[in-house]
């Protein structure tokens, strides 16, 4: 008798998904996630960016204190299930989420979107970080689009050339700022924007990540089509496990979870 009171307990209970976010995906995702009445989400933000999208009320901001805290924070909150779906630059939070879920046995998945990939038309250089971007600049162009975001710009700074720098939120006042002009907006960027400021700012050459998706990917059709080369920072490596590239293929992963 005890055990099916149990049964029927553990039955009415929700189950619970920590969904690491700073992206698109993890906003799109929290919302499907919300309309599955045995799923309770939580969504979390490192909390850069001065006026995030946030997903829901039930968002947490702030780092959690490396692997141990976000260890404790699994256990504590009593997670179910590790969605990772923050961007693939952010690779420290990534190697975390593996290990803290590995620390606490609970099913982990990374929601990674695809890389861009160069299509015929594409100029592109690819390198490994942006300390390599910053090398091939010189003899490239004298007026270049440095669209890394705003975190790493110092890696630029040394050089003689002037920059269009967009970003969502300005540089935090300790950063060494490159020379140039700085941009403050959010994506999605069109095509007909992309293609304007390339020209109106005669720019020469342009330094992305490959952050995939379609929000920032019209830059890259412009810089096809003006013939412009793009300095193509390369992702850093992800930890082993699952990973999907959609947020249909991360929601079928997790409903079937929930039906075990
Ligand atoms: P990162 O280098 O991988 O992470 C640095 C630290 O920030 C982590 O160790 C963690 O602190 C905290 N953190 C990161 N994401 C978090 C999250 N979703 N919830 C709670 N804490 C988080 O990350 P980053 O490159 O600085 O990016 C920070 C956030 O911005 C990420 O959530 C990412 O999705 C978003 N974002 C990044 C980029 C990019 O190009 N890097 C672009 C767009 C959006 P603790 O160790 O204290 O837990």
């Amino acid at each position: 008798m005890k055990q099916s009171i149990k049964a029927v307990y553990e039955m009415t209970q929700q189950k619970r998904v920590l969904i690491l976010g700073g992206t698109g995906d993890a906003v799109e995702l929290a919302g499907k996630i919300a309309e599955i009445p045995e799923v309770e989400v939580i969504n979390s933000l490192a909390g850069r960016t001065q006026q995030p999208i946030v997903p829901s009320e039930n968002t947490r901001i702030g780092g959690f204190g490396g692997i141990a805290g976000l260890t404790a924070y699994l256990r504590e909150q009593q997670i179910d299930w590790l969605i990772d779906a923050t961007h693939p630059f952010a690779a420290q939070i990534s190697l975390n989420a593996a290990a803290a879920a590995t620390a606490v046995n609970i099913p982990h998945l990374m929601l990674i979107r695809s890389a861009w990939n160069p299509v015929a038309g594409d100029d592109w250089i690819e390198v490994e970080s942006n300390a390599a971007a910053a090398a091939v600049l010189p003899g490239l162009a004298q007026r270049i689009f440095l669209t890394i975001g705003r975190q790493e710009l110092a890696a630029f700074a040394h050089l003689k050339i002037w920059f269009l720098m967009r970003m969502i939120d300005p540089p935090l006042p300790d950063t060494t700022v490159p020379p140039g002009k700085l941009l403050l907006a959010r994506g999605p960027f069109s095509l007909e924007n992309e293609r304007s400021l390339l020209q109106q700012y005669e720019i020469g050459a342009i330094v992305s990540k490959n952050s995939g998706g379609t929000a920032t990917y019209a830059k890259i059709i412009a810089a096809r089509e003006l013939g412009i080369p793009v300095v193509m920072v390369q992702r850093p490596p992800l930890p082993p496990g699952e990973k999907v590239a959609d947020v249909e293929t991360a929601l079928s992963w997790l409903r079937d979870r929930i039906s075990k």
